[in-house]
């Protein structure tokens, strides 16, 4: 399943989230840290430079 990159505009807590379609479409992606609702979603070209392999 595909992973979602999402950032909180409120706290700027970044989070990723593996969602299938279906569940991307019928939940509501909140803020795990401060529970806003003010998600947006990160594009994956964007994480390109944040490559973190441990
Ligand atoms: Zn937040």
């Amino acid at each position: 399943m595909p992973t979602y990159e999402y950032k909180c505009e409120d706290c700027n807590y970044e989070f990723s989230m593996i969602l299938s379609i279906s569940e991307r479409e019928k939940e509501k992606i909140t803020c795990p840290s401060c529970k806003s609702d003010k998600i947006r979603q990160i594009p994956s070209s964007f994480m390109a430079k944040t490559s973190r392999k441990s």
